[in-house]
């Protein structure tokens, strides 16, 4: 695996296998790596013949300096995975690599109308911001032919669908399902904060989600939403920033189960310390 630190070695390794005729596919991470971006990787690689994977901790979309600071970081084990699952190029920039002054001054604020508003939009000030600057930047480096991207960040991903369309980038985006720890819980690089007893709790966030799914032909679907809220603020430590169903495309709210055929259940639950995400399509 090529390790490139700079935007200048990476792209010159770049238009070489270019030029080659080789597809790029890129993945972007936050790094502390687990089976849910090797899921990712391992796609890229079968869709594309040069992957490059970044790991780059991006301080602008977040909006507590705390949750930044204890952002795990793990990078000798990162490298490691990534070796070990076929990675043809690791970007590992500095910040000022990514956002040198010259570039901070050219960064654009995107309109994302509606999709950037409610959920994480409203939960976390500026992320979606930060998080298109970073995304938007990365792209403009590698300009890959296929961008490979979770769907357990269901809003990000719909963001990053249409910066694309705004953009004209020629990029095509991928998203992967969900990968699960064998109690359902969504991988997460944010799982390993979690405290013991936590851990046996967060379960409850997905076994919600499926319940709710199960209920189609049983509640109505407000319901449904109403009684999988009260679960989920039920369970000790955990209190839910949100629970939405919404639809799959445009994020706006659903009030029934015939609505449309892509809805899509979105929460975000503080459990003890640590904030974590889920989605599941009902
Ligand atoms: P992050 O490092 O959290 O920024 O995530 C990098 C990419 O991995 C994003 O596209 C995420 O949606 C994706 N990802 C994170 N967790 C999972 C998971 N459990 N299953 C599949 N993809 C994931």
């Amino acid at each position: 695996m090529y390790i490139f630190k700079t935007v200048n070695d990476l792209q010159n390794f770049i238009a070489l296998k270019r030029n080659e005729g080789k597809q790029i596919g890129f993945v972007p991470t936050m790094g502390a790596l687990h089976q849910g971006h090797l899921s990712l990787l391992k796609v890229a690689n079968q869709q594309t013949q040069i992957s490059v994977c970044s790991i780059f901790v991006n301080p602008k979309q977040f909006d507590e300096a705390e949750d930044f600071d204890k952002y795990p970081r793990t990078t000798t084990q990162d490298i490691q995975l990534l070796e070990e699952n076929n990675c043809t190029v690791l970007f590992l920039p500095t910040v000022a690599e990514v956002f040198p002054p010259a570039i901070e001054q050219d960064l654009v604020q995107y309109d994302f109308g509606y999709l950037a508003k409610p959920m994480e939009g409203a939960y976390r000030k500026g992320h979606f911001d930060g998080m298109a600057k970073v995304v938007k930047r990365l792209l403009d480096i590698v300009l890959p032919d296929k961008l490979f991207m979770g769907q357990k960040d269901y809003q990000q991903f719909t963001i990053v669908r249409r910066l694309i369309e705004i953009t004209n980038l020629q990029t095509q985006l991928v998203v992967c399902p969900i990968l699960r720890e064998a109690d359902g819980l969504a991988m997460s690089s944010r799982n390993v904060r979690l405290l013991t007893d936590e851990r046996i709790r967060a379960a409850e966030i997905s076994q919600t989600l499926k319940w709710l799914k199960l209920q189609r032909n049983q509640l109505t679907l407000n319901d449904a939403i109403t009684k999988a809220k009260t679960k989920l603020n039920t369970i000790t430590g955990m209190s839910l920033e949100y629970l939405e169903v919404v639809n799959g495309r445009t994020l706006t709210p659903i009030t029934n189960w015939t609505n449309t055929d892509a809805i899509v259940a979105c929460v975000a639950v503080r459990l003890g310390a640590v904030r974590l995400i889920d989605n599941m399509i009902l």
